[in-house]
């Protein structure tokens, strides 16, 4: 099929290039790369600036073009593989064996009085079931909210109370790390704290946690249910492309997380964009996505663009180092994965280990390795890159966007790459770059900084607004202008933009560092850091200082085996480390404190949370942590100042 985004030797900057000048020509085309039941009456319905519907009119479902699609051709070939390193169990289910577990499911759902509209709370581990549920959801025009397994109590309930689910669909447990994460006890107190618990929650039970009760009138066996409604067949609901898919919340890095919303056409055909371009893979060709459902990134690349492109999607519950940090390379050799989606820190924390672990398994069936999530630092990028000897194809984007902001294009003729930068904007966004309070935009070197901004409409797949709150979502992402007085929606990033157009993020807008009237975004600092070959991880922040108005405050990890002895070896790393600082960026970076930490404070997501070390750093209460990984580093912290 020859669509805009086919390779045509001219590379992604001219793809992109017409899906700005016409945009409707664009999109109309790349539309075919999925199944329609009813045409659109208009590609883009930008009436309502900056709220946009993309293909109103037209009708289609995404578990149709995920599941039944692919029934014709690849029936008996696999669709979903989960593996668990906690459980030692691995799932292989065909398309077919997929169809059959989501009819069952949605047969479940129907019984249960779930309909078009309705909404589905997720909460479970990354097992089968977890696509297989949010598959059933879409396939009746239900709405599912995924919530990443084990988050605590009052969290859960907040986004019950935001999304007020119809039914749940939830386990007995999580594992990680050989450790048993009984989620009923988590459940039963976010439904008692929540304003509008819902009236049914079906229980899966994994066997790992014998007491699991169930409340009267209230849970049920899922499995008992499935079995009832094995081999159902339920009908697809046909909903219009504007119909909302799921509601996801934000990792909470920065706050309170937001229920971003995703509509069903302009979702289904921007991933399909990104399956040609970014991630160019064939049918019956596997797919290793290490994100876990709960988060876009498993949402996007770990279930729906893959299955509708009809690749197998490889899903992992455990720890990348558990049992040993060869276990993902170990994925990718026997399955024999084309391509891998992962996150920086992941990849710091295997740089930790002993590299040999790489070295032990056949990887050669891999094409690309994508990361994102966090900034990419160079000296991690350069080490995998190496280690796989594969290109690494960093993407930058937001849950808000579903997709790629900026990314490589290996699909479109040409990779074009910088190393430190996630690339070229991605086709349909109109970047641009905007001042804020902490200054406007500068020049220097042919380089623009600023904050990352998008000129409206967002493109297709990007969220069409907050789940039932347009006000907050006009007043949160709209409120800025660019140097045209227009409305731009805003990343809340800070980056820099070169003459050929590759940005590079430095960092989030709440992080930026003022020392003595220099703004710094944090990734500079903490790049230079990273060179530093003692130097496994670190996050810095800016402090309140009564001189230079903010003072460099530096965390630091260190690798396995360069620990420093003593005082004075001490002393001599943290002058390594200051120097480091100097060379690359002069002293005005200098950190002004270096503490050592055995981990830093990160969400569940794996994002650092800099906003709570610096809290503790400036003698604050460090806020809302209901997003916190576990509070071992940020005591550390608090111990450290
Ligand atoms: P919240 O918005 O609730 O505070 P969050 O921003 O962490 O949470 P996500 O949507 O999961 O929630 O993360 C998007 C953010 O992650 C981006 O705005 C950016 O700061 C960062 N990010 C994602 N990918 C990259 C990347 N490749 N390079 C640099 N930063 C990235
Ligand atoms: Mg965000």
């Amino acid at each position: 099929m020859t669509t805009p985004s086919s390779p045509g030797g001219e590379g992604y900057r001219a793809v992109h290039r017409r899906s700005l000048e016409d945009p409707a020509a664009f999109w109309s085309a790349e539309a075919r790369l999925i199944h329609w039941n009813s045409p659109w009456e208009q590609v883009c319905d930008y009436s309502n600036p900056p709220f946009v519907k993309w293909f109103p009119g037209g009708t289609t479902n995404l578990c149709f073009n995920a599941v039944d699609r692919h029934l014709a051709a690849w029936a008996d070939h696999p669709a979903l593989i989960t593996i668990s390193t906690e459980t030692n169990e691995t799932v292989t289910l065909t398309f077919r064996e997929l169809y059959q577990r989501v009819n069952a499911m949605a047969a479940v759902l129907r019984a249960h009085g779930v309909t078009k509209g309705d909404r589905v709370l997720i909460y479970l581990p990354n097992i089968a079931e977890g696509p297989v549920a949010m598959l059933a959801c879409v396939r009746i025009g239900a709405i599912h909210s995924v919530v990443f397994g084990g988050f605590a109590a009052p969290s859960l309930a907040t986004r019950i109370d935001d999304c007020q689910p119809k039914l749940i669909i939830s386990a007995d447990a999580g594992m990680r790390g050989g450790k048993i994460i009984s989620y009923k006890p988590l459940l039963d107190e976010a439904i008692r704290l929540a304003k509008f618990p819902p009236k049914c929650v079906l229980l899966l039970s994994r066997g790992l946690d014998p007491a699991m009760n169930y409340v009267r009138g209230r849970d049920i066996d899922l499995r008992v249910e499935l079995a009832r409604h094995d081999g159902a067949e339920v009908p697809i609901e046909w909903v219009d492309a504007t119909h909302p898919s799921y509601i996801l919340y934000t990792s909470g890095t920065t706050g309170t997380p937001k229920g971003i919303v995703r509509d069903t056409g302009g979702s289904a055909v921007a991933l399909m964009h990104t399956m040609q371009t970014i991630y160019p893979g064939k049918a019956g060709e596997p797919y290793f996505c290490t994100s876990d459902i709960g988060w876009q990134v498993g949402h996007s690349y770990g279930v729906y663009g893959t299955l509708m492109q009809g690749m197998t999607s490889i899903l992992y519950e455990g720890l990348p180092i558990r049992p040993d940090a060869g276990i993902w390379w170990k994925i990718v050799q026997d399955y024999r994965a084309v391509m891998m989606f992962s996150s920086p820190t992941a990849i710091r924390v295997l740089r930790r280990q002993d590299p040999a672990f790489l070295k032990k398994y056949d990887t050669s069936s891999l094409r690309y390795l994508y990361l994102a999530g966090e900034p990419l630092d160079v000296p991690t990028s350069e080490w995998i890159e190496s280690a796989l000897n594969v290109p690494v194809i960093d993407n930058y984007w937001q849950t808000e966007t579903g997709w790629p902001i900026l990314a490589g294009f290996p699909g479109s003729g040409k990779l074009e790459r910088k190393l430190g930068s996630p690339g070229l904007p991605c086709a349909g966004y109109d970047l641009t770059l905007i001042g804020d309070e902490s200054g406007p935009v500068t020049e220097e070197n042919g380089e623009r900084k600023g904050v990352l901004a998008i000129r409206p409409p967002l493109p297709p797949g990007c969220f069409p607004t907050l789940w039932q709150d347009d006000a907050r979502f006009l007043e949160t992402y709209f409120k800025e202008r660019d140097a045209n007085g227009k409305m731009v929606y805003t990343t809340f990033d800070w980056a820099t933009m070169d003459e050929a157009g590759f940005v590079t993020i430095l960092g989030r807008t709440d992080d930026i560092i003022n020392v003595a009237g220099h703004r710094l975004g944090t990734r500079e600092i903490e790049e230079a850091l990273s060179a530093h070959p003692a130097v496994a991880e670190c996050a810095v922040v800016g402090v309140k200082d009564e001189i230079k108005g903010q003072a460099v405050f530096a965390c630091v990890v260190i690798k396995a085996g360069e620990q420093p002895e003593g005082e004075a070896a001490k002393a001599a790393l943290i002058d390594g480390l200051k120097r480091e600082v100097d060379t690359r960026l002069g002293a005005i970076a200098r950190p002004n404190a270096i503490h050592f930490l055995t981990a830093l404070p990160k969400t569940r997501s794996g994002k650092i949370l800099r906003r709570g070390i610096r809290a503790l750093a400036e003698g604050r209460d460090p806020g809302d942590l209901s997003t916190l990984e576990d509070g071992g580093a940020l005591d550390q912290v608090r111990a450290a100042v």
